[in-house]
Protein backbone atom coordinates (compact mmCIF):
# COMPACT_ATOMS: atom_id res chain seq x y z
CA UNK A 1 0.00 0.00 0.00
CA UNK A 2 1.42 3.51 -0.79
CA UNK A 3 2.00 5.60 1.60
CA UNK A 4 -1.12 8.46 1.79
CA UNK A 5 0.24 12.08 -0.04
CA UNK A 6 -3.35 13.41 0.17
CA UNK A 7 -4.57 16.28 3.21
CA UNK A 8 -3.77 15.08 6.23
CA UNK A 9 -6.29 16.54 8.41
CA UNK A 10 -8.80 14.97 6.08
CA UNK A 11 -7.96 11.35 7.80
CA UNK A 12 -8.80 13.06 10.89
CA UNK A 13 -12.61 13.68 9.41
CA UNK A 14 -12.50 10.45 8.14
CA UNK A 15 -11.38 8.40 11.31
CA UNK A 16 -13.55 10.64 13.61
CA UNK A 17 -11.07 11.62 16.03
CA UNK A 18 -8.18 13.97 16.26
CA UNK A 19 -5.08 11.78 14.95
CA UNK A 20 -2.57 14.53 15.79
CA UNK A 21 -0.82 14.69 12.24
CA UNK A 22 -0.18 18.42 11.41
CA UNK A 23 2.41 19.31 14.80
CA UNK A 24 1.25 22.41 16.72
CA UNK A 25 -1.79 23.55 14.96
CA UNK A 26 -3.49 20.34 16.10
CA UNK A 27 -3.03 21.93 20.09
CA UNK A 28 -4.92 25.21 18.58
CA UNK A 29 -8.30 25.94 17.80
CA UNK A 30 -7.02 25.78 13.87
CA UNK A 31 -7.43 22.68 14.05
CA UNK A 32 -9.78 21.74 11.33
CA UNK A 33 -11.28 18.73 13.10
CA UNK A 34 -12.25 21.38 15.53
CA UNK A 35 -14.29 23.21 13.31
CA UNK A 36 -15.37 20.22 11.10
CA UNK A 37 -16.03 16.99 12.38
CA UNK A 38 -17.82 15.37 10.08
CA UNK A 39 -16.92 12.96 8.03
CA UNK A 40 -14.98 14.52 4.43
CA UNK A 41 -17.60 14.19 1.56
CA UNK A 42 -20.62 15.46 3.43
CA UNK A 43 -21.77 19.03 4.09
CA UNK A 44 -22.73 19.49 7.32
CA UNK A 45 -22.64 18.15 11.44
CA UNK A 46 -26.38 17.08 11.08
CA UNK A 47 -25.75 13.98 8.38
CA UNK A 48 -26.42 10.73 9.95
CA UNK A 49 -23.17 8.79 9.86
CA UNK A 50 -23.19 5.20 8.65
CA UNK A 51 -23.78 2.16 10.59
CA UNK A 52 -20.83 -0.01 11.09
CA UNK A 53 -20.04 -3.50 11.40
CA UNK A 54 -17.77 -4.95 13.68
CA UNK A 55 -15.20 -5.99 11.41
CA UNK A 56 -15.80 -2.22 9.87
CA UNK A 57 -14.76 -0.94 12.96
CA UNK A 58 -12.42 -2.91 14.17
CA UNK A 59 -10.51 -2.01 10.42
CA UNK A 60 -10.76 1.63 11.16
CA UNK A 61 -9.37 1.30 14.56
CA UNK A 62 -6.43 -0.61 13.54
CA UNK A 63 -6.34 2.33 10.10
CA UNK A 64 -6.07 5.04 13.03
CA UNK A 65 -2.88 3.71 14.61
CA UNK A 66 -1.48 3.18 11.47
CA UNK A 67 -2.09 6.56 10.53
CA UNK A 68 -0.98 8.09 13.88
CA UNK A 69 2.35 6.43 13.91
CA UNK A 70 2.87 6.36 9.91
CA UNK A 71 3.11 3.41 9.66
CA UNK A 72 2.51 1.13 6.26
CA UNK A 73 0.27 -2.12 6.54
CA UNK A 74 3.51 -4.80 6.35
CA UNK A 75 5.19 -3.33 8.80
CA UNK A 76 2.09 -3.11 11.34
CA UNK A 77 1.81 -6.51 10.93
CA UNK A 78 5.15 -7.23 11.27
CA UNK A 79 4.63 -5.42 14.47
CA UNK A 80 1.80 -6.56 15.37
CA UNK A 81 3.19 -10.49 15.11
CA UNK A 82 5.89 -9.79 17.61
CA UNK A 83 3.51 -8.25 19.97
CA UNK A 84 1.98 -11.62 20.23
CA UNK A 85 4.96 -13.01 20.96
CA UNK A 86 5.25 -11.17 24.02
CA UNK A 87 4.18 -11.65 27.32
CA UNK A 88 1.70 -9.55 28.29
CA UNK A 89 -1.81 -8.04 26.33
CA UNK A 90 -0.91 -8.40 23.19
CA UNK A 91 -2.98 -4.60 22.40
CA UNK A 92 -0.71 -3.10 24.70
CA UNK A 93 2.55 -4.81 23.62
CA UNK A 94 1.71 -3.08 19.99
CA UNK A 95 1.10 0.59 21.11
CA UNK A 96 4.45 0.19 23.50
CA UNK A 97 6.15 -0.80 20.61
CA UNK A 98 5.01 1.70 18.50
CA UNK A 99 5.58 4.34 20.98
CA UNK A 100 9.49 2.81 21.35
CA UNK A 101 10.09 4.11 17.95
CA UNK A 102 12.88 6.23 17.99
CA UNK A 103 10.99 9.05 15.43
CA UNK A 104 8.15 8.53 18.11
CA UNK A 105 10.78 9.11 20.93
CA UNK A 106 11.87 12.26 18.96
CA UNK A 107 8.20 13.90 17.98
CA UNK A 108 7.63 12.94 22.05
CA UNK A 109 10.70 14.67 23.41
CA UNK A 110 9.52 18.17 21.22
CA UNK A 111 12.51 17.62 18.76
CA UNK A 112 9.75 17.16 15.96
CA UNK A 113 6.68 19.09 15.79
CA UNK A 114 4.67 15.97 14.24
CA UNK A 115 5.88 12.34 13.87
CA UNK A 116 5.79 12.81 10.13
CA UNK A 117 8.89 15.61 10.76
CA UNK A 118 10.81 13.54 13.38
CA UNK A 119 11.35 11.03 10.84
CA UNK A 120 12.12 13.38 8.16
CA UNK A 121 14.66 14.73 10.99
CA UNK A 122 15.56 11.03 12.48
CA UNK A 123 16.54 9.57 8.22
CA UNK A 124 18.52 13.40 7.78
CA UNK A 125 20.62 11.64 10.32
CA UNK A 126 20.15 14.84 12.90
CA UNK A 127 20.07 12.37 16.31
CA UNK A 128 22.73 10.57 18.44
CA UNK A 129 21.48 7.40 20.78
CA UNK A 130 23.80 6.66 22.79
CA UNK A 131 26.47 8.93 21.21
CA UNK A 132 26.05 6.99 18.01
CA UNK A 133 24.09 8.43 14.86
CA UNK A 134 21.16 6.52 14.29
CA UNK A 135 19.12 7.01 10.72
CA UNK A 136 16.52 4.50 11.09
CA UNK A 137 13.23 5.76 12.08
CA UNK A 138 11.55 2.33 13.62
CA UNK A 139 14.99 1.95 15.96
CA UNK A 140 13.53 0.58 19.21
CA UNK A 141 14.54 2.91 21.86
CA UNK A 142 15.10 0.99 25.44
CA UNK A 143 15.65 2.23 29.06
CA UNK A 144 18.76 4.09 30.01
CA UNK A 145 19.03 5.20 26.20
CA UNK A 146 19.94 8.92 25.34
CA UNK A 147 18.47 10.44 22.65
CA UNK A 148 20.58 13.79 21.74
CA UNK A 149 20.17 16.17 18.96
CA UNK A 150 23.71 16.05 16.98
CA UNK A 151 25.68 19.30 17.50
CA UNK A 152 25.58 20.62 14.10
CA UNK A 153 21.17 20.42 13.97
CA UNK A 154 20.99 22.10 17.31
CA UNK A 155 20.50 25.66 15.34
CA UNK A 156 17.77 24.22 12.83
CA UNK A 157 14.56 27.01 12.91
CA UNK A 158 12.22 24.14 12.59
CA UNK A 159 13.51 22.27 15.09
CA UNK A 160 13.84 25.01 17.89
CA UNK A 161 10.35 26.15 16.99
CA UNK A 162 9.07 22.57 17.60
CA UNK A 163 10.85 22.61 20.91
CA UNK A 164 9.26 26.06 21.64
CA UNK A 165 5.82 23.91 21.62
CA UNK A 166 6.84 20.89 24.36
CA UNK A 167 4.90 22.68 26.81
CA UNK A 168 1.73 22.92 25.24
CA UNK A 169 2.50 19.09 24.50
CA UNK A 170 3.67 17.39 27.78
CA UNK A 171 6.17 14.94 27.83
CA UNK A 172 5.29 11.76 29.01
CA UNK A 173 6.42 9.85 32.62
CA UNK A 174 8.50 7.97 31.06
CA UNK A 175 10.93 10.37 28.96
CA UNK A 176 13.27 12.98 30.89
CA UNK A 177 13.78 15.85 28.53
CA UNK A 178 16.78 17.96 29.14
CA UNK A 179 15.75 21.21 27.07
CA UNK A 180 19.08 22.98 27.33
CA UNK A 181 21.30 19.86 26.15
CA UNK A 182 19.12 18.87 23.41
CA UNK A 183 19.03 15.78 25.06
CA UNK A 184 16.67 13.02 26.10
CA UNK A 185 16.84 10.09 28.58
CA UNK A 186 14.66 7.15 28.31
CA UNK A 187 13.52 6.22 31.65
CA UNK A 188 11.78 3.55 31.69
CA UNK A 189 9.35 1.60 29.10
CA UNK A 190 6.16 3.24 28.44
CA UNK A 191 2.87 2.06 30.22
CA UNK A 192 -0.63 1.85 28.20
CA UNK A 193 -1.99 4.65 31.08
CA UNK A 194 1.33 6.77 29.62
CA UNK A 195 0.12 6.53 26.25
CA UNK A 196 -2.35 9.31 25.36
CA UNK A 197 -3.97 8.03 22.45
CA UNK A 198 -7.71 7.67 21.77
CA UNK A 199 -7.43 3.76 20.65
CA UNK A 200 -9.28 0.59 21.95
CA UNK A 201 -6.36 -1.25 20.94
CA UNK A 202 -8.30 -4.94 21.94
CA UNK A 203 -10.47 -4.09 17.98
CA UNK A 204 -6.98 -4.06 16.21
CA UNK A 205 -6.57 -7.74 18.14
CA UNK A 206 -9.97 -8.84 17.37
CA UNK A 207 -9.31 -7.83 13.63
CA UNK A 208 -6.32 -9.75 13.19
CA UNK A 209 -7.54 -12.86 15.24
CA UNK A 210 -10.07 -13.25 12.72
FE1 LIG B 1 -6.05 16.29 12.74
FE2 LIG B 1 -4.15 17.94 13.51
FE3 LIG B 1 -5.53 18.45 11.27
FE4 LIG B 1 -6.64 18.70 13.70
S1 LIG B 1 -4.97 19.92 12.84
S2 LIG B 1 -7.57 17.74 11.92
S3 LIG B 1 -5.68 16.98 14.81
S4 LIG B 1 -4.15 16.71 11.63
Amino acid sequence: MARYTGPVCRLCRRENTKLFLKGDRCFTDKCSFERRSYPPGQHGPTQRREKYSDYRIQLREKQKVKRIYGILEKQFRIYYERAERMKGITGTNLLILLERRLDNVVYRLGFGSSRKQARQWVRHGHFLVNGRKVDIPSYQVDVGDVIEVREKSRSIPQLLEAMQTIERRGIPEWLDLDKDKFRGVIKGLPTRESIDIPIQEQLIVEFYSK
